[in-house]
């Protein structure tokens, strides 16, 4: 009994250290390079508060016409992302990008021009699940996975519903293929719009114990996200953050 009374205080010991590591942050907000209404300097003014954020506009995607979406002008994006980096040292601030993966509206991420995708310092997928309703499927990633040299996340993922039944395997997926998720605390109810959310709730809400058991044993790594559109979400991570903690998921070293 005592060994295993030393196991639980080591264990969460060790995870209050990863925790600990943990910088406030958000890795998941659009500019006016896509189809926020912030440009990259106006967020990171409003980012007060936070260590680091990652700017993930659209990409690769026929939802959206070219104007809103970053592919036809990467040079230009991460020149402004550096230049607002530059002027902003004292916030962390992560060049991204969100990839449309559906089958009808994306790419096929093993299409993807990795020389271009692979500038960033992470990406995410949106639309990935067993492959049902258009969806792409998360095996269809293991075929890109290798090609991809940054960090890859699943963007405001319905984990419950999209993984029902396979939480260990999908968890297992994702730790083998280093994928991350983006807890996504949505910005619908601060805004107005976004709406990652199912029932008014948002999708992290419905993870249940076997999803959260299987995340945790596998060690599936998680970063916050708000799918900020418009700004007002940028700081609104708290209950996103409560969930990682209580939960004991570990953060990508992204934001450590
Ligand atoms: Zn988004």
């Amino acid at each position: 009994m005592k060994n295993s009374g030393q196991n639980i205080r080591s264990k969460f010991l060790n995870y209050s250290a990863f925790l600990n590591r943990m910088k406030r942050h958000n890795i998941h907000i659009h500019s006016t390079f896509s189809d926020g209404r912030l440009s990259i300097e106006e967020i990171a003014v409003r980012a007060t508060g936070l260590e680091v954020i990652g700017i993930s506009d659209h990409a690769y995607t026929t939802k959206l016409p070219s104007s809103l979406q970053v592919n036809g002008k990467l040079d230009a994006y991460i020149a402004e992302l550096e230049k607002v980096q530059h002027l902003h040292p004292e916030i962390k601030i992560l060049k991204g990008l969100e990839i449309d993966s559906h089958r009808y509206s994306g790419t096929n991420p093993l299409g993807l021009p990795f020389d271009q995708v692979n500038r960033f310092d992470y990406v995410l997928f949106e639309q990935v699940s067993l492959g049902t309703f258009g969806d792409r499927s998360i095996y269809d990633l293991i075929e890109a996975r290798p090609y991809l040299h940054c960090a890859v996340g699943l963007a405001h993922n319905d984990m419950q519903i999209n993984f029902d039944s396979h939480e260990r395997e999908v968890a297992k997926l994702l730790t083998e293929l280093d994928i991350f998720v983006d807890i996504n605390q949505s910005e619908i109810g601060a805004e107005g719009i976004g709406g990652n959310t199912r029932l008014g709730l948002d999708y992290f809400h419905y993870f249940s114990p076997e999803l959260l058991g299987a995340m945790r044993e596998y060690g599936v790594k998680v970063a916050i996200g708000t799918d900020a559109h418009a700004g007002q979400s940028i700081l609104l991570i708290d209950e996103a953050y409560h969930f990682i903690e209580q939960h004991h998921l570990l953060p990508h070293p992204l934001i450590q």
